[in-house]
């Protein structure tokens, strides 16, 4: 059986970001690193937005950036400066491209496309069997994400940020494109947490994606109905789909920390950094992958990596709101985005910010729900 110091499963946001640092570092020049994934070329099959002050480390991959966003609804609406913050937008294609070059440069790493089928924690190590093959190492990172695992219990609400969006290209001059519309909660909310999300690339280039925060997926002609309506509300006709992007990405507080053993690190949304509350994750892992790396320099028992945080409980009580009340969603941002400057809602939910802060996101928004659920989970 071979034997490598580190396998690394997927090689997605995270898994890429994690051998690119460790590429990076002089520190792993010596160490076997293998990673493994089922389906290597994957194209642009997403686009990554988040939203960070001033300058990032992946500045030079971005597609798009704006430093104006609007939020709608149907009791409020603006449009927001959100300097010395900028939403940035990355096609993955790039992203994938640009992480495997530095990779491939290194002859310590080691690429193997198969599926995995399964890994276990032996005593001083982890055994990974493939469809074609079987591994031995004495560190495994995990971003093969198993659904099962947390839909299979109830102590934790799960919901999805599910989506469909459609790549818009006009004939005319049509769009804003200093402006990427955050949420525009103003579409019928048919009993749940839906919006649009429209970001343009340039005056005729958008990219239009109907999203709920909810529990249950929808038929795609229901995305895709709304897009269209979306559309025609705004008296855009004239238009031809260029491209689709679609994902359902998992919002729940479920502790993803306790599938993590001394020799397995779960990352990426299979190790629970996707935000609960929102469905962020690229950046969350950037943040993420940057600390592992110094944590695996001193330490090596990998159930010491994840800390606990009083943002864990904070989501865990939206998301009791949201999935008790899933159609007051809309009110509950607007309430939120009127009351609270934006540059501190990103503080929060970035969980950089301090108590007085995060008393001020609590403040406004309406109690009763929150007071409701807090005392629930406190008894
Ligand atoms: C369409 C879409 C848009 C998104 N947009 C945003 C956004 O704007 N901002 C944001 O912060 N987050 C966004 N996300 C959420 C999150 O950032 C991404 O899902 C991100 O790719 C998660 O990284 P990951 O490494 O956990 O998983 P992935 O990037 O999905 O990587 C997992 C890897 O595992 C491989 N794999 C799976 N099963 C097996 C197997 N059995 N054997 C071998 N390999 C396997 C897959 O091929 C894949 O390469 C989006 C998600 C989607 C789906």
């Amino acid at each position: 059986m071979v034997q490598y110091d580190y396998i690394i499963l997927g090689a997605g946001a995270s898994g890429l970001m994690l051998a690119c640092r460790m590429a990076s570092d002089v520190f792993f020049d010596d160490k076997s690193i293998v990673i493994i994934d089922k389906d290597r070329h994957k194209g642009n099959d997403r686009t990554w937005c988040f939203w960070e002050k001033d300058k990032g480390e992946w500045d030079n991959m971005l597609t798009k950036t704006w430093t104006k966003v609007f939020f709608g609804s149907n009791s409020y609406s603006e449009q927001i400066d959100i300097l010395p913050y900028q939403y940035k937008m990355i096609r993955s294609e790039d992203f994938y491209s640009s992480l495997w070059k530095k990779i491939e440069g290194k002859s310590n790493f080691t690429f193997i496309n198969d599926e995995v089928v399964n890994f276990t924690e032996l005593k001083q190590n982890v055994q990974v069997i493939t469809k074609n093959g079987s591994y031995i190492t004495s560190k495994l990172f995990n971003s093969i994400h198993n659904v099962n695992l947390y839909n299979t219990q109830k102590k934790y609400p799960v919901l999805q940020q599910h989506f469909v969006g459609w790549f818009v290209k006009t004939k005319e001059n049509i769009f804003d494109d200093s402006v990427a519309t955050f949420m525009d909660f103003t579409v019928p909310q048919n009993g749940n947490t839906r919006f649009m999300y429209v970001l343009p690339l340039d005056k005729k280039t958008a990219l239009f994606e109907y999203t709920l925060f909810s529990d249950e997926l929808l038929q795609l002609n229901e995305y895709e109905d709304a897009i269209s309506d979306y559309l025609k509300q705004k008296n855009i006709t004239n238009f031809e789909i260029i491209e689709k992007e679609k994902g359902s990405i998992p919002m729940t507080s479920f502790k993803f920390s306790q599938l993590n053993s001394k020799h397995i690190l779960n990352i990426g949304t299979a190790g629970g950094w996707t935000k609960a509350s929102t469905g962020y994750t690229f950046r969350n892992t950037s943040k993420k992958t940057k600390i592992l790396i110094d944590f695996l320099k001193s330490e090596s028992d990998l159930t010491k990596f994840q800390k606990k945080s009083k943002f864990w409980f904070y989501d865990l009580i939206f998301l009791d709101v949201l999935a008790n009340h899933n159609e007051e969603g809309a009110a509950l941002f607007a309430s939120m985005f009127r009351k609270t400057d934006v540059k501190t809602i990103f503080k929060f939910l970035d969980e950089e910010s301090t108590l007085l802060e995060d008393l001020k996101i609590i403040l406004s928004v309406p109690p009763k729900r929150f007071i409701q659920s807090f005392f629930k989970r406190l008894f």
